[in-house]
């Protein structure tokens, strides 16, 4: 069956194949820049990026602030970590509940249920997004906040058909109720490495599926139909790849930053913005039978070190190497630069053989391993390389 997502856009723009899609794509770009241009004090002004936001979000603002339904403030990924506030209308993020509806449609059938480890009381957190979006087709869903290493955070998911969560915290409930029987698996919120993703289908013997979304795209972005690279909500995101140095705009195949035009949203029209991930664009037809390009992430183009042998050091990295460890709960990793030291914090394995396998990785750099009871999480769920 062709993805959803992929039906979706082509009931959107009309277009059947990626060229029809692009020009499309190219006339919607223009009238939002025009919009921009008329609407914001940013206007439409080349290469954005994070910053740009946190220097000044208003600037952005295309619509009256009573216009605006939700303000997220989060923390920017630069050293600083200055906060970064981002706006929705309702509009904005009715959009994205309308993608989740056929993404997941891939993932849960009518009268399944599925358990979301985020934030889901307000209807326009994620959780409340996929709650109204799952049950426009008849399924339930159910939020319990971002998962903790602890017990009564198992329990829920031993009643559920999908469950839905960050890569390392799902990376710990299998590690901690390998028994466990869903029958899908959405990981979302940060690089997901393919060893967790064999790992999981592996333990719980379950389909898994990769979502990627920011909030500067209203939370949704791309989605996996278990083919192989993501479907696009191209009818409203237009993705470009560039090589984050010279900031040239690259061919489909090549890796590079993803670039993002938001094409409709209202609040706060964000116009080839720099999103500070990597990625690329899978042109070939997917498996499913879909035509339209596809997504294919790699981690975050920061929060990447070399050691002093000049190997790269990331998250992205590790949890390649061990996150598809059974029955690996969690890792912490702290970098030493001055030392070419590595530590690392892993719970639920063995620390000799965690060492031996980064020794392997990384010859000459001092490796220093712990075993840790229990994997501590940021509230927002997401994982950094700690620098010393
Ligand atoms: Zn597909």
């Amino acid at each position: 069956m062709i993805s959803p997502v992929e039906e979706k856009t082509r009931a959107a723009t009309g277009a059947s194949d990626t060229e029809s899609l692009r020009r499309w794509q190219r006339e919607r770009l223009r009238e939002a820049e025009d919009r921009a241009l008329r609407l914001t004090k940013a206007g439409s002004r080349g290469l954005i990026s994070e910053r740009d936001i946190v220097s000044c979000p208003e600037a952005f603002l295309a619509v009256p602030a009573k216009e605006v339904s939700r303000i997220i403030t989060l923390a920017s990924s630069g050293t600083e970590r200055l906060p970064k506030r981002i706006f929705f209308t309702e509009a904005d993020l009715r959009r994205t509940a309308d993608f989740f509806a056929a993404g997941m449609r891939e993932i849960v059938s009518p009268g399944e249920r599925a358990l979301v480890y985020m934030p889901g009381k307000h209807p326009y957190t994620v959780g409340g997004l996929l709650k109204t979006a799952l049950e426009s087709f008849g399924a339930a869903c159910r939020s319990v906040g971002y998962f903790a290493d602890t017990p009564a955070m198992y329990e829920p998911a031993r009643e559920t058909d999908c469950l839905i969560g960050t890569p390392g915290q799902m990376a710990c409930l299998c590690g901690r109720v390998p028994s466990l029987r869903p029958k899908a698996v959405l990981l979302s919120g940060e690089y997901v490495a393919d060893s967790l993703i064999r790992r999981m289908e592996r333990t719980w013997g379950c389909r898994v599926f990769t979502h990627w979304g920011m909030t500067e795209t209203a939370y949704g972005g791309a989605v996996s139909c278990g083919c192989g690279g993501l479907h696009i909500r191209h009818e409203d995101i237009l993705i470009e790849i560039i090589d984050p140095e010279s900031g040239k705009q690259l061919p489909d195949g090549a890796w590079g930053e993803i670039v993002i035009s938001t094409l409709f949203h209202e609040a706060m029209p964000l116009l080839h913005y720099r999103t500070g991930d990597r990625g690329r664009l899978i042109a070939t037809e997917c498996g499913c039978g879909g035509v339209f390009p596809r997504l294919e992430t790699g981690g975050r183009l920061t929060q990447r070190v070399q050691t002093a042998a000049r190997k790269e050091l990331s998250l992205t990295v590790l949890d390649a190497l061990l996150l598809g460890l059974d029955g690996i709960c969690g890792y912490e990793a702290v970098w030493r630069p001055e030392a070419d030291l590595l530590k690392i914090f892993v719970c639920g394995c063995e620390p000799e053989k965690i060492r031996r396998l980064l020794s392997a990785e990384y010859p000459g750099t001092r490796i220093a391993v712990f075993s840790e009871p229990q994997v501590s999480f940021t509230a927002h769920g997401k994982r950094q390389l700690h620098i010393e």
